[in-house]
């Protein structure tokens, strides 16, 4: 299984993507609204297929990405069934022992409840690594003073559920605050200051009710909007760009494909920023503009801006830089040509002889 853990930074929440990696088959675990590029991006790239979208719980802090990776993937989402009427948007109710296979691979829903009465903790097949979302989290649990929170329930859920798993069972927590990326059912079970070693059912409760934690910042605007599984209020798909399907790729480069372009070089600027000599030898595109990329950046005001501005170089790399700096300069509707001049030429688009 193949187990990438991604990290939202405002919300300090962790979005895992774990994949079979013998079919492609993946799904997605506790996605950021917000993050919905970066997420789609590391799938086309990994050439993965998204088969559901999963949430260990219906979050307080953040809004899930269900919903754009729904519209997008086609995928199924998965959501505890005791959230019942107020997730009804979620088409794949997932009970205690419910079993999400992709591929090969699978993993068993176990339901851990106490943080919130919905709460799973997702645990592969063979009990190599659990997804605990926010009961069990590194040196701490998730608090569980709203959203039908309760601490009794919660240490029942750690102590004889989570903690039955093997010492060397990795355990992914669904956020972090201290840059903490991953622990183990032994490690957790010896050192949790809350409930590892031999602290019983009072000292957990003790601890957890008397936490004294502001109120989540966010709770009144993410949980209606995560009843809804993440859809916006006007129902629409954010777009990256009005002007042409730009898309972003994981490394966070804007670029679009160049059939597109070639088909609509009446309607963009397209910026050359290799040398003349490079230039001379394989062609350039009809109609581009050549500034050298060490040169863009004086040059800036001489690009035409009643039109959006595509990129290009020799494969895509200096160009994408170029984008990088026109955004700097203000410059909003611009892409990178992927593949550059080489990747053009290959399909045989138009290029004409300085
Ligand atoms: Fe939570």
């Amino acid at each position: 299984m193949l187990v990438r853990q991604l990290f939202d930074a405002v919300s300090s929440t962790y979005t895992y993507l774990v994949a079979d990696r013998a079919t492609g088959e993946a799904v997605y675990i506790d996605t950021v609204f917000e993050q919905h590029l970066r997420d789609r991006a590391l799938l086309e790239e990994l050439g993965l297929r998204l088969i559901a979208v999963l949430d260990t719980h219906c979050h307080a802090d953040h809004v899930t990405g269900a919903w754009l990776l729904q519209q997008m993937t086609g995928c199924r989402y998965g959501v505890s069934r005791r959230y019942g009427e107020a997730l009804n948007c979620a088409d794949m109710p997932i009970d205690d022992g419910g079993v999400v296979a992709f591929g090969d691979s699978a993993l068993i829903a176990w339901a851990t409840p106490g943080h919130t009465d919905g709460c799973i903790t997702f645990v592969a097949v063979d009990h190599s690594v659990a997804f605990t979302g926010d009961a069990l989290l590194i040196r701490g649990a998730g608090r569980c003073d709203f959203q039908q929170g309760n601490a009794h329930t919660l240490y029942r859920s750690i102590k004889t559920r989570i903690f039955s798993l093997p010492d060397d069972c990795i355990v992914y927590p669904g956020h972090d605050y201290n840059g903490r990326t991953a622990s183990t059912i032994g490690e957790e079970r010896a050192h949790n200051p809350r409930i590892g070693g031999h602290a019983d059912e009072r000292d957990f409760v003790g601890f957890m009710e008397n936490l004294s934690l502001p109120h989540p910042k966010l709770i009144d605007h993410a949980v209606p909007a995560n009843q809804r599984c993440g859809r916006p209020e006007d129902g629409r798909m954010p777009v990256l760009a009005d002007w042409g399907p730009v898309r972003q790729t994981y490394a966070g480069v804007l670029e679009i494909e160049p059939e597109w372009v070639a088909q609509n070089l009446d309607r963009v600027s397209v910026l050359d920023v290799r040398q003349p000599a490079e230039q001379q030898a394989s062609g350039v595109i009809p109609g581009s503009c050549s500034i050298p990329l060490e040169q863009l950046q004086g040059r800036i005001e001489e690009i035409p801006r009643d039109r959006p501005v595509v990129a290009v170089c020799h494969a895509g790399m200096r160009s994408a830089q170029a984008v990088t700096l026109l955004r700097a300069a203000g410059v909003k509707a611009c892409a990178n040509l992927r593949g550059g001049v080489l990747l053009w030429s290959d399909l045989r688009l138009p290029l004409e002889r300085t």
